[in-house]
């Protein structure tokens, strides 16, 4: 694995957690899944697969 600053983080969606909200971010660079807690810890989360992440639509064409 190749180390990553994650500079570039895209927004993706939020979770409501018993301590306030997890943000849920993409790292543009490499892809993963990162999730930034309510203490400003962020987390990479392993086994996401980023070109299938649930934001993705599947195949609906306007
Ligand atoms: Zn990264």
């Amino acid at each position: 694995m190749t180390r990553c600053r994650h500079g570039s983080l895209e927004y993706v969606g939020e979770q409501k957690t018993d301590d306030g909200s997890n943000s849920y971010r993409r790292c543009k660079d490499c892809g993963m899944l990162l999730v930034l807690t309510p203490s400003g810890k962020l987390i990479g989360v392993p086994g996401a697969r980023p070109e299938q992440s649930a934001t993705a639509s599947k195949g609906t064409p306007f």
